[in-house]
């Protein structure tokens, strides 16, 4: 385990004026005292924090007033002596503040090592540790809380719960096979190991539903505008990006370093993502064919389909239309302040019953309505609910499918009457692969890759 002193800039989430510098490990709060001038932090309570300055110990200049916060272990975050160091200049100083630092003899930390040593003195579980990363990285409120809930540990606690069951049935079919002597164990029936198993698969494929949603929520809706050429699209999204904050992000850990542009719709995250012509498409069918094209479109989780109010329906509409069928799509009828020209009954029959919203984009008119529309083609009434365990992690995602998949296994082996010391290999998968969600059973070269995720300082 390490033992070294870390450091690195660590600014909280929804940056303000102030930065932080934090540092853990042994060394933590003795490195932060020799450039500290203020009281002795060596000798102050835990978990206190001291006003002082701090110092250059090799030019005894100034660099900076800062709060400096003293944490001793074992009640922090890393069970480790922990120091935060609170300035309030830019980054400029702050960078200045961790080159000292660094010279008295802490190291950089890895992104994501402060939440590993979290995870490794046993204070966070894996899932936890992720949902560490997920609230870094999440996009809106709603993801946020989410990834919150699930630091609350309550993912883990269902998992625990479900690998607790699986557990005590191959230790009852073990008991049974080991001691058939005793006759107060009740012998394990096909019939009882069929229900435990159809329970536990019962709450994974729950867990899965939702995951969809979680993923939206921290991923964002992939959006596509399609429409013909001049029906209002770029217009569209001008109105998107402008009445709703935009938040432009890089994706971390892609070579690709795409820029995806977010826009937060009464809570939904939208991706606009400029890949793939997904974000504003206009001669996708003209150009690839509508097979194609429905691969490419399929791609996204929403697609917005703008007509033109002062034109006839075209037979190009009528592609795009083709294209969509059976996908997740609202018609918008753009420019509804000039004369209508656009057969309405032949839209409604085109378009299977979904949302078509009327808007003039040049008089801002109908966006609340879309925006409406918009949200709720994503909520559906459970989850506002705030009462889920929502899943949002791909690594947790890819898991459940396996466990679900082993347990899958496990049943048609009951449907077959096998023995049961055979069936119970599946159902000892299962337990393993949901314990590789909360860490359990998880190999090291997992965990590093996981924690190298994580931004820097956290
Ligand atoms: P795109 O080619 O589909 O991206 O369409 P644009 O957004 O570039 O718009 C094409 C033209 O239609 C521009 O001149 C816009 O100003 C205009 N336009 C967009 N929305 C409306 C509308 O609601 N009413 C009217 N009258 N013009 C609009
Ligand atoms: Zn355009």
């Amino acid at each position: 385990m390490e033992t070294d002193t870390i450091t690195a800039i660590s600014t909280p989430i929804g940056e303000g004026a102030i930065a932080i510098v934090r540092l853990s490990g042994p060394e933590a709060i003795k490195i932060a005292n020799s450039l500290f001038r203020g009281k002795d932090l060596e000798q102050v309570d835990s978990h206190t924090i001291q006003y002082g300055k701090i110092i250059d110990p090799e030019t005894n200049e100034i660099a900076e007033e800062v709060m400096v916060s003293i944490m001793r272990a074992p009640k922090t975050f890393t069970r480790e002596d922990v120091v935060e160091i609170n300035c309030h200049g830019g980054m400029v100083s702050i960078n200045r503040i961790l080159e000292i630092i660094l010279n008295r003899g802490a190291r950089l930390a890895e992104p994501g090592e402060f939440t590993k040593r979290a995870f490794l003195h046993g204070r966070i579980d894996l899932s936890q540790a992720e949902a560490v990363m997920d609230l870094i990285r999440a996009k809106t409120d709603k993801a946020m809380s989410v990834a919150l809930k699930q630091m609350d540990g309550r993912l883990s606690a269902l998992i625990q719960r479900l690998r607790q069951e699986l557990l005590e049935t191959v230790a009852h079919v073990e008991v049974n096979i080991d001691y058939p002597e005793y006759d107060d164990v009740e012998e394990m029936s096909h019939e009882m190991m069929r229900v435990k198993t159809k329970e536990v698969f019962h709450e994974i494929e729950k867990l899965l539903e939702v995951a969809k949603q979680g993923k939206i929520l921290r991923e964002g809706l992939a959006t596509a505008i399609i429409g013909r050429p001049n029906v209002g699209k770029s217009s569209l999204m001008n109105t998107l990006v402008q009445e709703n904050k935009a938040i432009v992000t890089e994706v971390p850990g892609t070579t690709r370093d795409i820029i995806e542009e977010y826009v937060n719709v009464r809570g939904v995250p939208l991706r606009l993502v400029d890949t793939a012509g997904i974000r504003e498409t206009e001669d996708i069918v003209e150009k690839i064919g509508v097979e194609r094209s429905r691969k490419v479109l399929k791609e996204s989780d929403l697609i917005l389909f703008v007509l033109n109010n002062n034109e006839e329906l075209t037979l190009e509409d009528e592609k795009l239309f083709e294209a969509v069928q059976g996908l997740e799509y609202i018609v918008i009828i753009n420019k509804t302040d000039l004369p209508a020209k656009l057969d309405l009954e032949s839209v409604r029959k085109l378009s299977e019953g979904k949302p078509i919203i009327t808007t003039s984009l040049i008089e801002e008119e109908g966006v609340d309505e879309l925006e409406k529309a918009i949200a709720q083609t994503f909520f559906t009434g459970e989850i506002d609910s705030g009462d889920l365990t929502y899943v949002s992690n791909v690594r947790h995602i890819q898991l459940l499918k396996q466990a679900k998949q082993a347990l899958a296994d496990a049943e048609a082996s009951l449907e077959m009457a096998m023995p049961l010391d055979i069936i119970q290999i599946d159902i000892t998968r299962t337990w393993e692969l949901l314990g590789e969600i909360i860490g359990d059973t998880a190999s090291d070269s997992l965990i590093d890759q996981l924690f190298s995720q994580f931004c820097l300082g956290k």
